[in-house]
């Protein structure tokens, strides 16, 4: 017995093979997912020398803020690494839903209308568009295709004269469909920009962030926003959220984050920037592991009958595993047996409840360090049926041992 089956052993013998079975048969994926880790590792060392981020940068400020160049070198150092002419990376984005808000507000006037077209927008932006709708915005969505494809056909009709900013969610969300490969977003925007050619297209791009080789921007986005403490903070960020884009939008998103006037030039980073800068540097790592988590999870959950999206060998473009339970019970037995896993509040019993911006109860495991921090071990669902699991973030020895809490604790139930 060698000294990790040791560590294990309070395992059952079928369970444990299962495991070994998997990380055999996942070997060349998991490999080719370590390698775009590391393009993606060094494209982020190569930005922070680019940029000369010095010591000073870690100084931060007091009050307004002003002149923080930790702040404007964080700012211009995300710009890099997304393509992008400018951006913003605060922890006074409360999370990705508020940097959303603060790209919609910015953006959109009365009259002029939003377009989804991957569908009903993530929980938490349903109150942003209903917010919209009291000032006089419009909201179109078009779902996405039986194949989980763009509509090509649809999106040519429903664009009119009021189009002003299309969004389009990358990762799933709390819908059980794929997540939009960064190919397929290029592709539908220069399809969209022929429509017509000053359309704005914002992609939310939470879980998305270094999981493939190029970004939003890349794939012709106007904006891109996501939260910090899920791919972009590596799991170390204490909170906030970030947009990256053209220099005049960024502009104008940063005029609902502060005040017209103020902008991004304003804002006391109060010491946290080193915490910001480090968790960047992390986050190809921290992401890769995540990524090879996922696909052992999946490999696992599918070969025991359960319907798993994406499935473990097909291509990746966000960190999320979803898996179906199809029980209220199977659900929550899940979320304990990762919470359980998890390192901080590990004996906590997770329970469904309403939360702030979601409409049904939500069940969210994650003994993690920051709150909520989805690029740590954890999952969550919503408590409707089909009870399905999202599973996300973890390293892969912890993201292993989940995975095998989790198997005792469902074989109890059947
Ligand atoms: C998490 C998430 C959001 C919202 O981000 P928060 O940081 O939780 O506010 C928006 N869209 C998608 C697809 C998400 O996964």
């Amino acid at each position: 017995m060698n000294e990790i089956q040791k560590a294990l052993k309070k395992f059952s013998q079928k369970n444990l093979k299962f495991l070994k079975e998997a990380l055999e048969e996942t070997k060349i994926i998991r490999e080719k997912i370590k390698e775009t880790g590391e393009f993606n590792q060094l494209k982020i060392i190569q930005a922070f020398q680019e940029c000369k981020v010095t010591d000073e940068c870690f100084w931060g400020s007091t009050g307004y803020g002003l002149d923080d160049f930790g702040r404007e070198r964080l700012d211009n150092l995300a710009a890099k690494i997304f393509k992008a002419e400018s951006a913003l990376v605060r922890f006074n984005f409360v999370s990705g839903t508020h940097a959303l808000n603060c790209a919609f507000l910015g953006i959109l006037k009365p009259n002029e209308e939003l377009l989804s077209i991957s569908g009903k927008p993530y929980d938490t932006l349903l109150p942003l568009i209903d917010n919209l709708n009291t000032l006089g915005i419009k909201y179109k969505e078009l779902e996405l295709n039986s194949k989980g494809e763009f509509d090509y056909l649809k999106i040519k009709e429903k664009i009119d004269s009021k189009t002003k900013l299309i969004f389009i969610q990358r990762s799933c969300g709390y819908s059980f469909r794929r997540s939009i490969k960064l190919l397929e977003i290029k592709k539908v925007i220069s399809f969209i920009k022929k429509i017509k050619n000053d359309l704005i297209i914002l992609v939310d791009n939470c879980y998305g962030e270094l999981v493939e080789e190029k970004e939003p921007i890349e794939a012709g986005a106007d904006l891109c926003a996501g939260s910090l403490i899920k791919n972009l903070g590596g799991g170390i960020a204490p909170g906030g959220g970030y947009l990256a884009g053209s220099k005049d939008l960024i502009h104008k998103a940063s005029f609902i984050l502060t005040a017209p006037g103020l902008g991004g030039k304003l804002g006391a980073t109060l010491g946290i920037n080193r915490l910001l800068f480090q968790g960047l540097f992390y986050a190809p790592l921290i992401v890769t592991q995540a990524l090879q988590g996922a696909v052992l999870a999946s490999y696992i959950f599918e070969n025991m009958g359960l319907k798993c999206i994406p499935r473990w060998n097909e291509h990746r473009t966000d960190i999320i595993q979803a898996v179906k339970l199809g029980s209220a019970e199977k659900l929550k037995t899940f979320c304990k047996a990762v919470q359980n896993a998890g390192v901080i509040n590990s004996q906590v019993i997770p329970e469904a409840v309403i939360q702030p911006g979601y409409k049904d109860p939500v069940i969210m495991a994650g003994g993690t360090f920051i709150q909520g921090s989805s690029i740590e071990f954890s999952a969550d669902g919503a408590m409707r049926p089909p009870y399905i699991a999202y599973l996300q973030g973890g390293i892969l020895p912890q993201i292993k041992l989940g995975i095998l809490m989790i198997l005792e604790e469902l074989e109890k139930i059947k």
